[in-house]
């Protein structure tokens, strides 16, 4: 932009907004976009993201429009921007036709910087025809990873975004942000929007105040009341995969004393939003939810977030229990696991088409790895989303109760030639079976039965290799692709050790056969619960 100079921007940042420095990465992006390129923004929630579009549209000539699956939330979103003076209007399903003349008749006079639409409504004809008469400045789609089925709230209507901005605009700069995207996930974004030339801006995803632990599901609500009882006027939210497991925990959690309120999506909307200002007050202190709840909820001071079921992936599951903890201090994430309950989500997703079963199978297997694993949970969580954590934190149930370590040079040795007399592509599965001996069909048919290593590992299980061969991604002695196949391959470490040999201390799975220790966090510097 001509005539926009850094100056314009900070003073944009303290005259609307009143803040007086820009957060990490805010300053760069803002930049990115009004030079006019396409820009991709992973930044954990809380980051500030909002900014990144809002500044920029202040600034340039005409509208920018911002693609949004929070429909209740819009109008929200739009008061609190027009409370600092900013011109901004929102179009959705719940805007009577009267209202949407209204909104187009500022948006076309020019006085309009900011236009909030649900991909609905965006890609309907009569407001595509309606936006080519706009001059429009750039078009930022925010919670982007909707657009991925690999992701954990998957839209199709996402999908169509891309397709309708073409046809009704050609080339405009696109924003994407998320507050969640694997590399996975990531790479579906760019593939689908066509911004694959767009500028990255990644940030750390750790979140150093949370407390991951993992329990058995025994006896469950007991300890759920346990729990909540040990936190005194703590605000919380407990997590369950029914509408009919939310009401029973509520009346329960009541019935013993504790205030809280039901949500989920069956309840008369009325209702929700009744609930969700009585905890967002305090008048409630725990909310009892399904994942209907949370997305676009900014209540800093939630004390700790329990999964009373396993979640479907991880993805969703650190996207719930990011919702901990906003204001900086500790707080805990506890999940209750049992394999009953993934044996049930594995029947849901066996009722899924073909093409999706497979993906939601293989999400489901990483939440699976994740709760029996022995090794730290944020290393785990940190890697699946594609950061490198060497270190152990300190701050979690596997680094404060450690789990037996066992010698495993005999086995990473296994795999590491497994792997490569396969020339390194297969998966997890296909090697497990190779070690064991398995003469499955795929085995079969490349003669896998007559390679040396068949068989060598057949001593163990299943879940034994599956465990060895998570650990060696952890360590980086195997990477796996980010395409669909996930073959396993050795990387330069994994080579290393195997012409030299060093110890490696590897750890047993949790068998969650007792529930022994204490879910009080030691905690060390972290500020005040
Ligand atoms: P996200 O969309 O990434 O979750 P938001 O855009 O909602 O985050 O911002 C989170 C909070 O941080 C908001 O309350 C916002 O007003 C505040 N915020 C954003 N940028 C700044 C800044 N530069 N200085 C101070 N506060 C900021
Ligand atoms: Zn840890």
């Amino acid at each position: 932009m001509a005539g926009t100079t850094t100056q314009t921007i900070k003073e944009i940042l303290k005259g609307v907004f009143g803040y007086d420095q820009f957060r990490e990465g805010q300053e760069a992006i803002i930049g990115n976009v009004l030079a006019g390129r396409h820009t991709f923004v992973v930044m954990p929630t809380g980051g500030g993201k909002s900014l990144c579009y809002q500044v920029p549209a202040l600034i340039q000539e005409g509208v920018a429009v911002v693609v949004s699956p929070l429909i209740a939330l819009m109008k929200n979103q739009v008061d609190r921007l027009h409370a600092v003076g900013l011109n901004a209007a929102f179009i959705n399903s719940t805007l009577p036709k009267k209202a949407v003349d209204e909104v187009r008749k500022g948006v076309l006079s020019g006085a309009t910087k900011l236009l909030y639409m649900s991909p609905e409504s965006l890609t309907k004809k009569e407001n595509l025809t309606f936006l080519q008469q706009v001059h429009i400045s750039f078009i930022a789609v925010d919670e982007v990873h909707c657009i991925s089925d690999w992701g954990h709230d998957f839209r199709p209507e996402y999908r169509n975004i891309k397709t309708a901005l073409d046809q009704a605009f050609g080339a405009l700069p696109i924003l994407g942000l998320t507050a969640t995207a694997t590399p996975k996930v990531q790479q579906d974004i760019l593939k689908n929007l066509a911004i694959e030339d767009a500028t990255l801006f990644r940030y750390s995803f750790n979140r150093d105040n949370l407390y991951y632990s993992v329990k058995p599901k025994v006896q469950a609500e007991k300890e759920l009341i346990k729990f909540i009882k040990s936190h005194p006027n703590a605000s919380g939210i407990v997590y369950c995969q029914s509408r009919k497991k939310v009401e029973e925990l509520a009346t329960l959690l009541n019935l013993n004393g504790i205030q809280s309120a039901p949500y989920h999506a069956g309840l008369e909307s009325k209702v929700r939003v009744h609930h969700q200002d009585a905890f967002l007050s305090k008048k409630v202190e725990v909310m009892v939810a399904t994942i209907a709840f949370g997305m676009g909820i900014d209540k800093p001071d939630v004390r700790f977030v329990i999964h009373y079921d396993v979640p479907r992936s991880l993805e969703g599951y650190y996207q719930e229990t990011g919702r901990a903890g906003r204001d900086g201090l500790a707080s805990i994430c506890l999940m209750f696991y049992s394999a009953e309950d993934i044996i049930r989500i594995e029947k849901f997703n066996k009722s899924k088409p073909a093409a999706e079963r497979e993906k939601s199978q293989s999400l489901l297997r990483a939440m699976e790895t994740y709760a029996v694993s022995g090794v730290c949970r944020r290393k785990q969580l940190l890697h699946y989303f594609g950061e490198t954590y060497s270190q152990n934190c300190n701050y979690c149930d596997n680094c404060q109760h450690p789990p037996q370590t066992y010698s495993g040079e005999d086995c990473v040795k296994m795999v590491i030639i497994a792997v490569q007399q396969t020339q390194e592509r297969f998966g997890t599965d296909h090697i497990v079976h190779l070690l064991r001996g398995i003469e499955d069909h795929y085995i079969k048919s490349y003669r896998h039965h007559m390679l040396s290593i068949f068989g060598k590992g057949s001593a163990r299980d299943k879940a034994f290799w599956q465990s060895v061969i998570n650990q060696m991604l952890l360590l980086a002695l195997l990477s796996k692709d980010v395409g669909d196949a996930s073959a396993l391959k050795v990387t330069k470490a994994g080579g290393i050790f195997l012409e030299k040999g060093y110890p490696i201390l590897l750890y047993e799975d949790n068998t969650y056969a007792s529930s022994d220790h204490d879910e009080q966090p030691t905690t060390i510097n972290r500020g005040q619960e």
